[in-house]
């Protein structure tokens, strides 16, 4: 008899149980491995003296189903003697200590990151007679799992995945990152969490492809799920994402952003042609109407999305009926804005040493063409707000021209920089907080809102705004130069191209 563990010195039996996707079913063989190497065996019924549970985070219900499992199976351990339950994987490493307060008779919690360590933890808590907890944050790929120091109070850039697996023919990105490696679900969410727990109340997913999220572990619809799983953390009430590739946007996404309130009203789809053979040339599998068809989808769930593109004028072999296309497909897209690029050779891209380079004159030309068409339909797009209501995230740094106008400057639900007057007698919002203001005029890059004389500024406070005020109170109090705008510091979010 083991005076320990109470058990003989038989080998101990382990049963691993896996919830989620495919990248869970396999971190469980490698858990089963890890376990087998350290003397384990499986067992073949269901009295286990080790029970391993693998969490997904991102499958509905997920908290539910884990707690149901672990309340069955306390149960079970009061009458096994010796018995010991682990909990990893996805759900683990977002909620760590949660799990132990909710579920006390848990030996070990381990992470995404160290599911070798399980034997020594099993072992280390028969030993010591109390409950492990270890949680690792590091995964070299993805740079926002690094020490990081955020700019931003309320807003945050989240990494969701890194390198692309399609091939365009302008773009430097596949041969510079390499295939796309997707982070796990638990280890996104834990950092939106910690990002909320911080104070922030938006963030930005970030990845070259964002809707093929999820191909390294077999889900194609992982990017919707994980909008859904974002959208349950409270206190987030933003979630922005660039950028999805049109060949890979599935309904599922667009269900997802419909239904999920946090979600924001905003899509970023780049075009980069309207000419079907152009977009042949460029690699990019989708054509011009499936594009325009994704959009209709789009508006069709979410009326009130505003959608951006990039398009790339004068790729090589680009004829003047090819740009016509573009100008056709521009039209009826509607863009609320979009960034026009002129194509220039970029070494290492197949495009670079194609025959038919656009002379320079000539893409300027269409550019200049381009942009008075889209800056023309911006107008249009963002006249038909002037009276409507917003709800503005303060920011800060946002806009350039704010100490002059005596403005402030935030963000709408639906992306547009929006600048906001302070009445007389109304106290000035903080980087973070949320105002509500009516639109009063439109041009074709921003909007304004210049409350009516004797109104006052609604302003709801927020924990972005409180994060805002401990910020500034733990750095040196540094005051305003002057001339800049009450609150405005030169902080700001870094800047970001999206490129898919
Ligand atoms: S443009 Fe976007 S989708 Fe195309 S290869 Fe580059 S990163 Fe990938």
């Amino acid at each position: 008899m083991n005076a320990t563990t109470g058990t003989s010195e038989r080998s101990r039996t382990y049963e691993v149980r896996t919830f989620g996707c495919q990248m869970n079913v396999h971190d469980s063989e490698r858990l089963s491995g890890s376990l087998e190497a350290a003397g384990y065996v499986r067992a073949d019924s269901g009295d286990a003296d080790v029970v391993v549970i693998n969490t997904c985070a991102v499958r509905e219900n997920a908290d539910n189903k884990l707690y149901g499992t672990l309340g069955m199976l306390s149960s079970v351990k009061r009458k096994h003697e010796g018995m010991q339950i682990a909990v990893g994987g996805c759900l683990a490493q977002k909620d760590k200590g949660t799990i132990l307060e909710k579920a006390p008779w848990v030996d070990v919690v381990f992470g995404t990151h160290n599911m070798g360590s399980l034997p020594a933890l099993l072992e280390r808590a028969r030993h010591n007679g109390e409950a492990q907890l270890e949680i690792l944050e590091s995964l070299e790929v993805f740079p926002s799992t690094l020490p990081t120091r955020r700019e931003s109070t309320y807003s945050g850039w989240v990494s969701i995945s890194v390198g692309c697996n399609n091939t365009c023919t302008f773009c430097i990105v596949p041969s510079l990152r390499g295939k796309e490696k997707d982070r796990r679900p638990g280890d996104i969410l834990a950092e939106i969490q910690a990002l909320v727990d911080d104070g922030a109340i938006e963030v930005t997913l970030l990845g070259q492809n964002v809707n093929s999220y999820g191909v390294e572990f077999g889900d194609r619809q992982a990017f919707g799920k994980l909008l859904r799983a974002a959208g349950e953390i409270r206190g987030l009430e933003r979630i922005r994402f660039t950028s999805p590739h049109p060949a890979a946007f599935t309904d599922d996404v667009i269900e997802a952003m419909a239904e999920t309130p946090a979600v924001m009203p905003q899509l970023h789809m780049p075009l980069q042609s309207g000419s079907d053979r152009i977009l042949r040339a460029m690699r990019r599998s989708y054509r011009s109407e499936k594009f325009l068809g994704i959009l209709d989808r789009v508006r069709a769930r979410i009326p009130q999305a505003a959608i951006t593109t990039d398009i790339i004028v004068g790729f090589p072999g680009e004829t003047e009926e090819d740009f016509q296309e573009t100008l056709r497909v521009v039209e009826a897209a509607r863009f609320s804005s979009a960034f026009t690029f002129q194509y220039s050779i970029r070494e290492g891209t197949p495009a670079a040493t194609m025959a038919d380079q656009v002379p320079k004159d000539v893409v300027q030309e269409r550019y200049e063409r381009l942009v008075a068409l889209q800056e023309h339909i911006s107008w249009e797009e963002n006249q038909r707000l002037v009276g409507t209501a917003v709800e503005v995230l303060v920011a800060n740094g946002e806009g350039r021209k704010d100490a002059d106008t005596h403005r402030l400057s935030g963000r709408a639900e639906d992306g547009r920089l929006v600048h906001f007057d302070i009445p007389a007698g109304s106290a000035a919002p903080r980087p973070g907080d949320v105002v509500s203001v009516v639109i009063t005029q439109a041009a074709p890059f921003h909007l304004i809102a210049d409350a009516p004389s004797g109104a006052t500024l609604t302003v709801r406070h927020t924990r972005a705004g409180d994060a805002w005020d401990r910020a500034e109170a733990a750095s040196c109090a540094v005051p305003d130069a002057p001339g800049t705008a009450p609150g405005r510091v030169s902080l700001g979010l870094p800047t970001f191209r999206p490129s898919a």
